[in-house]
């Protein structure tokens, strides 16, 4: 992998602990694999319990410094780091593409996404603002002031490997934190290549670790029970989240949750399908439907179900699946085995229940983990896909026959990230979209991600926005001042 990269520099095989690269206490490593070989590609450190205690003793020492100093000078090694990832976009996306699969494209555009979360922040640090109340008697001046929480744990999953950590790490270091980053064992080296651009920035030592580690139920703990760690921020699944939520709950620790979704994605009648077609690919196939804002449940009015189906099915006939670092694929492979399986039992259990498959349905080739984009016409509510998430290239089309029932069949899951349908009737637009019960809406569009708007779930699928003016918010506390004059 080192000789793919112009800046072999970048590709750190050590922990990044309190400003220092360091192996684990016991010396024991884990290795990091190719999904789209199964090679392994490089060991790293598997760091424990007491590593984590060091480094989260460090981030509290250097957030006191880093606190006190302006959010314009705090600002200023923020956007040096931006500037990094952008000038090494290409070598964060190579080594992206290998510890995770997503094509090459795909790589350098979560490289930009990720980046766009450290300048926005950057730039909005500026701009925490507090507030001066009318005082409630004639001698009460009253002032609001937001403070830095103190230190974050963090525990981020693969499939975002950069944009996870930065969506967290950026809105917390604006704010004056001090962050110590878990990345998912499966993909630690783009997690490892962020820490040597934030150390290459001037980051100040401590402030920041990223500690590789297969233990994550043991540094979970050490987050939630080390008494240092005023916040805990965590995307994966919602059956974790209730786990760090259970455990954090004794310390009464602020916890931001970015969980699982099961987003619907509804076609109209009167939507233009076309539209409709290109926005349900992007939206379900991106990094091979492994994003927990894929569509996984497609709805599809009556009168267009036939002609979206076809549509569809001619344009993801088209779609190369491939290894991610050839140019031209549109589909790497699914991180696991166990992720072929999961769309595996989905299939099975469909076709079970009298779903027909129009496209794809099975594995690809002799190594990796390849799978055929899917299509599954006939879908209904019995079956698995309807109320669990698969993470991988299935395409559920179900039939509806209008807006009540669509609506109904949308919001009936515990999840509640993100959802989407194409409609043209501006009043249809307006009542579906305030109808769904989702912190994420898109319109008319299969993409919704951006660092300017607020992403998060409702239900069981989170706690807490990333991005935008409010995603700074969550890494803060607010104070309130009571003056007597
Ligand atoms: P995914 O299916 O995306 O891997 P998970 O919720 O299983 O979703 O994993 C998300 C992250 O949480 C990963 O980094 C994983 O290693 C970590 N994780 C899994 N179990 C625990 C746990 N008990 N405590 C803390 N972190 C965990």
């Amino acid at each position: 992998l080192s000789k793919m990269l112009s800046d072999p520099s970048l590709l750190a095989t050590q922990a990044y602990l309190a400003g220092d690269w360091v192996e684990a206490d016991t010396g024991a490593r884990f290795d990091v694999t190719n999904p789209a070989t199964g090679e392994v590609l490089e060991t790293v450190p598997d760091m424990g319990r007491a590593e984590t205690a060091r480094a989260i003793e460090a981030a509290r020492i250097a957030q006191k410094d880093w606190a006190a100093r302006t959010a314009k000078d705090r600002a200023q090694l923020l956007r040096r780091w931006f500037d990094l990832m952008m000038a090494n976009q290409e070598d964060l996306a190579i080594i992206l593409t290998a510890e995770m699969g997503k094509p090459l494209t795909e790589a350098r555009g979560e490289i930009a996404y990720g980046a766009s979360f450290i300048e926005w922040f950057a730039e909005e640090g500026k701009r925490v603002y507090g507030e001066t109340i009318p005082g409630h008697a004639p001698d009460k001046r009253i002032m609001v002031q937001k403070q830095p929480i103190g230190v974050v744990g963090s525990i981020t999953p693969w499939n975002f490997p950069n944009a996870m950590i930065a969506r967290k790490a950026a809105p917390a270091l604006a704010a004056g934190c001090g962050f110590v980053a878990r990345p998912a064992s499966e993909t630690p080296l783009s997690a490892l290549a962020m820490a040597v651009l934030a150390d290459r920035a001037g980051l100040p030592k401590g402030l920041l670790s990223v500690i590789p580690s297969n233990d994550a139920a043991g540094i979970g703990k050490e987050f939630c029970e080390n008494p240092t760690v005023r916040k805990l921020t965590f995307t994966g699944s919602t059956q974790v989240g209730r786990i760090l939520l259970a455990q954090a709950a004794p310390q009464v620790m602020k916890c931001s949750m970015e969980l699982g979704g099961n987003a619907p994605f509804i076609v109209f009648d009167d939507a233009d399908l076309d539209a409709a077609v290109e926005g349900a690919i992007m939206c379900k196939f991106r990094n091979n439907g492994q994003t927990c804002v894929c569509a996984n449940r497609i709805y599809v009015q009556d009168g267009v179900y036939d002609a979206f189906a076809e549509k569809l099915a001619a344009a993801v006939a088209k779609m190369t699946v491939g290894n991610g670092m050839e140019e031209g694929t549109d589909l790497g492979p699914l991180i696991s085995d166990k992720a072929v399986a999961k769309v595996e039992a989905h299939i099975a259990d469909a076709t079970a229940k009298g779903g027909q498959i129009t496209l794809g349905g099975a594995r690809m080739g002799n190594e990796g983990t390849f799978f055929e984009p899917t299509i599954v016409t006939g879908a209904t509510r019995d079956m698995a896909f309807s109320t669990d998430e698969t993470f991988g290239p299935l395409a559920p089309l179900f039939r509806f026959k209008d807006e009540e029932e669509v609506i109904a069949l949308a919001n009936n899951t515990i999840f509640g990230l993100a959802s989407y349908f194409y409609a043209k009737d501006l009043s249809r637009v307006y009542k579906v979209a305030e109808a769904l019960e989702y912190g994420i809406v898109g319109v008319n569009t299969g993409i919704i991600s951006t660092e300017v708007a607020p992403f998060g779930g409702v239900k069981q699928s989170g706690l807490g926005r990333e991005g935008s003016r409010h995603g700074i918010e969550d890494f803060m506390e607010l104070k309130y001042i009571c003056l007597s004059v």
